[in-house]
């Protein structure tokens, strides 16, 4: 097949969960699905790498056999202040491990095996609508689809317009994979200085040690990420002994900078938009990766009554719309506020005080982070 003649039904821009899950479920419903990812399988991505347990089963039902690979299943929180203390609660519904270089590889593979077109190592430069069909130039060539869909994360590619984050509200996000001493079923939350860090077991006997803070932290820094981690994050005394008595896997953290958590839209220049690129949780919350793949399932119900001309695609753009922000708006906005609370030192201090004290409003809380199954 002649990819760049063929006429697509839906290309997909960006091949993380929402991307490579949405390209799953439509493969598996018969459409004809292209797929671009800028990097090359399978590769290490920021992320903290604990998936709340109500994506357990729509993986499952993906193909994944997630029960096989003996991940670890994360029960209890810990969560501390900057000056190292400490809260602990067990989390209701709780989440598990598993790597972004394990978990999108696998999806990556399913789609394969479901008939999806994968081009990765493939960078989507521009995207336009000419008689109701899409061109797609990338970095190789140029491609036609019926519907695009952007789920190319946090960052807007130059084709789409971004409001300017002001450097308040700019983040950065940094992981390691570490070898250390922590009981697979917990999940250390560590705050410091305008930021927090999270710990927990991941597949392969590693741990995920990811942070994120402000731009500003790095900037008064020298730029330099080993310097503001020991002028900042080991003023938490839960952190200085992660990064003195671990070992770090990577050579260099992953690094991605320029996160901003501005409101976004679900339609937006002719493309639906899903995960983090229809809008961004903050990652204190724990659950992006859930909000993508959640919201890959509510799309591709809606596109594929759309390619069975049961609904128009205006209907198929306002009925998207109206049900992922009954879905997930709420839970953007108080992540939002919650991590307010977070990173200043005498705030997350008394929160945390607070809250020892009242355990049924850290359990809400806790609750209001984490969605139901689906
Ligand atoms: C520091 C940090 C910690 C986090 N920890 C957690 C956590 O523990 N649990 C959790 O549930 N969530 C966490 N999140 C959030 C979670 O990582 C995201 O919500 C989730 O990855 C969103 O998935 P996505 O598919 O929308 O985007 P992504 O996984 O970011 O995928 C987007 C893909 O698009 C590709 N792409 C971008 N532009 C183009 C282009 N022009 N052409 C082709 N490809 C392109 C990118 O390379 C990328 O692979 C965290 C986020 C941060 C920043």
């Amino acid at each position: 097949m002649d990819n760049q003649s063929f006429l697509y039904d839906c290309a997909i821009i960006g091949g993380g969960l929402a991307g490579l899950s949405l390209s799953i479920q439509l493969a598996q419903k018969g459409h004809q699905v292209i797929l671009f990812e800028k990097n090359k399988y399978p590769f290490h991505k920021v992320c903290g790498e604990y998936i709340s347990l109500e994506s357990w089963d729509f993986l499952n039902s993906l193909g994944l056999s997630l029960e096989k690979l003996s991940l670890p299943i994360i029960d209890t929180i810990h969560v501390s202040a900057p000056n190292g203390y400490v809260i602990k609660s067990p989390l209701d519904l709780g989440g598990f491990g598993i790597s972004r270089f394990s978990l999108d590889d696998l999806l990556c593979k399913k789609a394969k095996e479901v008939g999806v077109t994968i081009f990765d190592n493939t960078k989507v430069l521009d995207v336009k609508l000419h008689d109701e069909i899409y061109q797609i130039t990338s970095n190789s060539n140029t491609f036609q689809s019926k519907l695009v869909c952007g789920s190319f994360g946090k960052i807007n590619p130059p084709f789409i317009a971004q409001k300017k984050a002001t450097e308040k509200g700019k983040y950065i996000g940094v992981k390691y994979h570490i070898k250390t001493d922590l009981p697979f079923n917990i999940i250390e939350l560590h705050n410091f200085k305008d930021g927090y860090c999270g710990v927990s077991k991941v597949d392969n006997d590693t741990y995920c040690l990811c942070y994120l803070t402000t731009a500003k932290n790095l900037r008064l820094n020298q730029n330099d990420i080993k310097l503001m981690e020991q002028n900042i994050l080991y003023e938490n005394p839960h952190l200085k002994k992660y990064f003195t008595e671990s070992s770090f896997l990577f050579e260099k953290p992953v690094v991605i900078s320029q996160i901003s958590f501005e409101k976004k839209q679900a339609f937006n220049h002719g493309i639906i938009m899903l995960g983090d690129a229809a809008g961004a949780i903050a990652p204190l919350c724990g659950n992006g990766m859930s909000i993508a793949l959640r919201a890959s399932k509510i799309l591709a119900n809606h596109v594929h009554l759309f390619f069975e001309n049961k609904i128009s695609k205006d209907e198929l753009i306002k009925n998207y719309t109206n049900e992922w922000n009954q879905n997930f708006s709420n839970r953007i906005k108080i992540a939002f506020y919650l991590q307010r609370l977070f990173g200043k030192r005498l705030t997350t201090l008394w929160s945390l005080k607070l809250l020892n004290y009242t355990p049924s409003l850290l359990k809400q809380i806790i609750s209001l982070t984490h969605g139901k199954k689906f």
